[in-house]
């Protein structure tokens, strides 16, 4: 199910009439999200992600603006109505009922001519529960499960109405480290296994990156850039998309262009045509250095950690905004002990951005 945004807008009306205090938690979101696909919705804390599922759900009215599925306006219709899935992100379950009768439960609740024969409610909670590897844990309760299997739980629970979009609000919050791995591979079969149109939010940029077709960066209800995750990456459209984007973070840099050159303190450390005289912030990607002793970029050595493959080389510049410089290059290239590392640096990798709006400046 293809689903349209447009022109998305959610406003928080203030609650005491004499502080102006409305909250703009979206503002006009405008985006079609294609068919069968898995959208990452990424940003920090605050910047309108659950805001914007939760209309897509129909749990939340929009301010303004309108969503389609398919071709149908749903705008005014209610959610039980929209045929979506939701998981949140604390799973939720009813702990007095059995996992299948958690399963069973929305389908219990379908009314009039969407009502199902029994048998059939039975044969689809097994499917669901299958899908998500929890078939076998059907007569435990909740209290009797992990966390992940909690999770996988509420997922069975989302899609045994069969919806036509699975919407996931920060569904791996609560779980610890490896199983968030392990779960978002999950999702990801699933979703592919059943070519639901799927919905991820999340404000861990790895997680939306690893799984998801399409990122949407989204900051300050505002929709930053949309875009594969490695064209994301390689060409952010800001400052704030470089620097949410990447561990270890992106290295940023007080530096000016003078005659197409780019200087990072006193050192002409990059030709940058076309770029007029100004007065730049840049960011340079940990692997966007080389180890060049002719390298016009000087940095203070002061810590190298070998991490099998690669070695990251920590230092420091006075121009850095960063506490330390990170820098990440093969472990092949043997880093001699010294004071200072010199690097030189690779173009593509170098993205410069204005001081006065944080946009890209393309060179
Ligand atoms: P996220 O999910 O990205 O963390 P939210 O969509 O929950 O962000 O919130 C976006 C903004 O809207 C925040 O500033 C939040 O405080 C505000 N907000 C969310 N829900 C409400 C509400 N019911 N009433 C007032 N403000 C809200
Ligand atoms: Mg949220």
């Amino acid at each position: 199910m293809k689903i349209v945004l447009q022109n998305l807008t959610k406003i928080f009306p203030s609650r005491n009439k004499k502080v102006k205090d409305e909250v703009v938690a979206v503002s006009d979101f405008t985006f079609t999200i294609p068919d069968g696909k898995l959208i990452g919705l990424l940003g920090p804390s605050g910047c309108g992600k659950s805001t914007t599922l939760y209309m897509i759900s129909g749990l939340q009215k929009p301010s303004g603006g309108k969503i389609f599925f398919g071709d149908d306006d749903v705008t005014e219709l209610s959610a039980e109505n929209r045929g979506v899935g939701l998981v949140f992100q604390n799973y939720a379950l009813y702990p007095h009922m059995t996992v299948k009768q958690n399963i069973l439960f929305p389908l219990q609740n379908l009314k009039g001519a969407d009502k199902l024969p029994k048998e059939e409610m039975i044969e689809r909670a097994y499917t669901a529960a299958k899908l998500v590897q929890i078939d076998n844990l059907m007569d435990r309760k909740p209290s009797e499960l992990s966390g992940g299997q909690q999770q996988r739980v509420a997922i069975a629970r989302a899609l045994v109405k069969m919806p036509k979009v699975l919407l996931l609000d920060e569904p791996l919050s609560n779980l610890d480290a490896r199983l968030r791995l392990q779960t978002r591979e999950e999702i990801r079969r699933i979703q592919k296994e059943t070519g639901i149109t799927t919905i991820f939010v999340t404000h861990d940029q790895e997680e939306a990156m690893s799984i998801s077709d399409l990122i949407v960066v989204m900051k300050l209800g505002v929709v930053q850039q949309i875009g594969a995750p490695q064209e994301v990456y390689d060409d952010p459209t800001n400052l704030f998309v470089a620097k949410f984007l990447g561990t270890p973070p992106i290295n940023v840099f007080e530096g000016k262009v003078e005659g197409e050159k780019l200087y990072i303190g006193d050192a002409a450390v990059l030709d940058v045509p076309g770029v007029s005289d100004q007065p730049v912030t840049v960011g340079i990607r940990p692997e966007g250095f080389n180890l060049d002793p002719n390298g016009a970029f000087v940095c203070k050595l002061q810590n190298v950690e070998v991490m099998g493959r690669d070695v990251s080389i920590v230092s420091t510049n006075e121009a850095s905004l960063n506490p330390v410089v990170r820098s990440i290059i093969n472990a092949d290239n043997k880093v001699e002990a010294s004071e200072t590392v010199t690097f030189s640096l690779k173009p593509h990798k170098v993205f410069l951005f204005s001081k006065e709006d944080e946009s890209r400046i393309y060179f």
